[in-house]
């Protein structure tokens, strides 16, 4: 209740006239007169936006809040993190500790990786140690009966949008220096973002078993970097490891104990549900697999959440050892599956009531990032080069498609880096998955080229990029992929291998012969099956092989085309797995000449 003694409900950014009027327990019929009464004309599924909502509902007695949770994407680092700007909105009376949140930085080769293995091993719940060996990016140890939660994901450390993220998500930083080589320029780095985070610091100095160590020295560049140790009457724990021989892990865990009982570790697990996406991917028998922290409430199976543009309802949940979980409240990493796209790294997830309220706010941020992309001015990769030889600055829209977050996040810090003081890079969309036709479709609408590191583009992608003239370039080396955008960026790029669709079949039966290998009898379903041209296999939507045909035949005859509608059969060079059902597509490659 608010002071005057209306009653206050949240509402989100839109929301259909039914669920607002469930909200308010009122009757959809007096929703629609109100808003007949303000000249809006709705029916019961119709989205109304916000301001709308509050207008309707003030005349129904209630003040409202809004339930916004899109200024997450935005934040500056140097805010407070947005996770703990929710928490801070949670009822304080309702408030009780949580595991901290822990997360592991310093310069490359310092032990990042050696240290979260040895605290793996030695300090997982009794018994089990060395029995996970599936990384899920997060996992927990217990000291003294309580929790402690680790960010596992060094291995993309080096990269400044990782260490940047990894500070954001956590509640106490472990700077890893190496004693025998001291602060670098990564801890330096590492420092700036724990501050700018607000994230406190305790020092690991590692590799204290070297014989070239230099503690004092060490604790000397920590002191002039802002660190002082607390053995030299400053206040930054200091604690010397060996990752190597797994010496001092105890130290260092009491360490983390005693300085979260420091700080405010406090969540709601009976609040709002809200947490992180640590990792994502796609795997093939189980779909969308993310990695997420939850922060606040207690997630359970069968909840709706949206996290960035993907949605669904938890299908399963399993801890980081691979167990189902039904619970799991706050600083509790969860692997879980039921999303239908691979959320990005970073997301805030969140969990909504029902599951038109979540499509509700997935149409939303569609749209508002389709209203992004219409909002920028169109330009041709032609026309670009042409304005960049004649000097009028211009800029390299992309699309990215990368296989794991873990890729996608070098890549665009890496273009970030080069040179834009000619033309400047901006990166619409930044994704793991395939090149799909909605890519595309962006890059049609924005002028922009797809780019896939490790990933194909989906034949109906590649027919649109085709129809439409976008350029979709695949990499599988990240230097190749930074060094051609620096050449399109440089108007020398130099003209693309494009591929043409010749003709795809069906695989109707599948035969062994013997010193031939396996051949697939199949039909044309369009175009032609040309014998010197390339083939590529996909079963459910995957590509099984790429390469060539080693035979082709129609009705035993060897024949250098076979046409739409007729029968064949086919061997392809080194592939002898076929499957009734695969799709096999003919395919030729040609230079552009543009
Ligand atoms: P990261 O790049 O920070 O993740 O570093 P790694 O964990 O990969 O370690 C880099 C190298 O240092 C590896 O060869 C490790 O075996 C070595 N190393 C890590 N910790 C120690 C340690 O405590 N003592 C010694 N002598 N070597 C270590």
């Amino acid at each position: 209740m608010s002071e005057n003694g209306s009653k206050t409900i949240e509402l989100p950014g839109s929301i259909t006239v039914r669920d607002l009027a469930q909200r308010m327990a009122a009757s959809p019929i007096q929703i629609i007169k109100i808003l007949m009464s303000n000249g809006v004309m709705a029916n019961i599924n119709q989205l109304i936006d916000f301001d709308t909502a509050s207008i309707v509902a003030s005349e129904m007695g209630f003040e409202t809040k809004s339930e916004e949770y899109e200024i997450a994407e935005e934040k500056e680092i140097g805010e407070v993190p947005f996770w703990r700007q929710l928490i801070a909105r949670e009822d304080p009376a309702r408030l009780v500790d949580r595991a901290p949140v822990v997360t592991i930085l310093g310069h490359v080769d310092h032990g990042k990786t050696t240290l979260l293995d040895a605290i793996r091993h030695t300090n997982v719940a009794s018994g089990e140690a060395g029995g996970i060996t599936q990384h899920i990016g997060a996992y927990q140890v217990e000291l003294k009966g309580r929790m402690i939660t680790f960010l596992d994901t060094p291995g993309h450390a080096a990269f400044t949008a990782m260490r940047s993220r990894g500070a954001q998500g956590a509640d106490i930083v472990i700077l890893v220096v190496a004693a025998n080589d001291g602060v670098m320029p990564q801890t330096r780095e590492a420092i700036a973002h724990a501050k700018a985070a607000r994230v406190p610091i305790i020092v690991a100095m590692n590799k204290i078993d070297r014989p070239d160590a230099n503690p004092d020295f060490t604790k000397k560049q920590l002191s002039e970097n802002g660190l002082t140790p607390d053995d030299w009457d400053g206040d930054t724990m200091v604690v010397p490891v060996s990752a190597k021989l797994k010496q001092g892990i105890e130290d260092l865990l009491e360490a983390i104990l005693l300085v979260s009982d420091n700080i405010d570790i406090k969540a709601n697990p009976d609040g709002k549900v809200f947490g992180n996406v640590i990792e994502a991917k796609v795997e093939r028998a189980k779909g969308v697999v993310a990695t997420m922290l939850v922060y606040n409430g207690t997630l359970e199976p069968g909840d709706i959440i949206v996290a960035g543009r993907a949605f669904g309802r938890i299908r399963a949940m399993f801890d980081f050892r691979g167990r189902k979980l039904k619970k799991a409240g706050p600083s509790t990493p969860v692997q879980i599956m039921g999303l239908n796209e691979v959320p990005s790294a970073g997301d805030i997830f969140l969990k909504y009531a029902t599951e038109r309220e979540a499509r509700a706010v997935i149409e939303e941020r569609a749209l508002k990032s389709q209203q992004r992309a219409a909002a920028v001015p169109k330009a041709t990769l032609e026309e670009l080069f042409a304005k960049v030889q004649s000097g009028e600055a211009q800029e390299l829209r992309l699309i990215i498609k990368a296989d794991v977050q873990g890729s996608l996040e070098p890549i665009v810090s890496s273009l970030n880096e080069l040179d834009q003081s000619d033309i400047k890079i901006s990166i619409l969309h930044a994704e793991t998955g395939n090149i799909s036709e909605s890519d595309i479709m962006l890059a049609t609408a924005s002028h922009a080229i797809a780019v896939g590191f490790n990933v194909q583009a989906d034949a109906a992608a590649r027919r649109m990029a085709e129809t439409e003239g976008v350029s979709i370039r695949l990499y599988n080396i990240i230097y190749r992929l930074t060094e051609d955008i620096e050449k399109a960026m440089k108007g020398l790029l130099e003209p693309e291998i494009i591929e043409t669709t010749v003709g795809t079949g069906v695989v109707l039966a599948t035969f062994k012969i013997s010193k031939v290998g396996a051949i697939a009898g199949c039909r044309v379903t369009s175009g032609e099956f040309r014998r010197n041209a390339k083939v590529r296999l996909t079963r459910e939507g995957t590509i099984i092989f790429e390469g060539e045909f080693s035979s082709l035949k129609h009705e035993k005859e060897d024949v250098r085309e076979v046409r739409n509608g007729f029968e064949c059969g086919a061997g392809f060079r080194n592939f002898n797995d076929f499957a009734v059902g695969d799709q096999i597509e003919c395919y030729v490659l040609e230079r552009s000449s543009s």
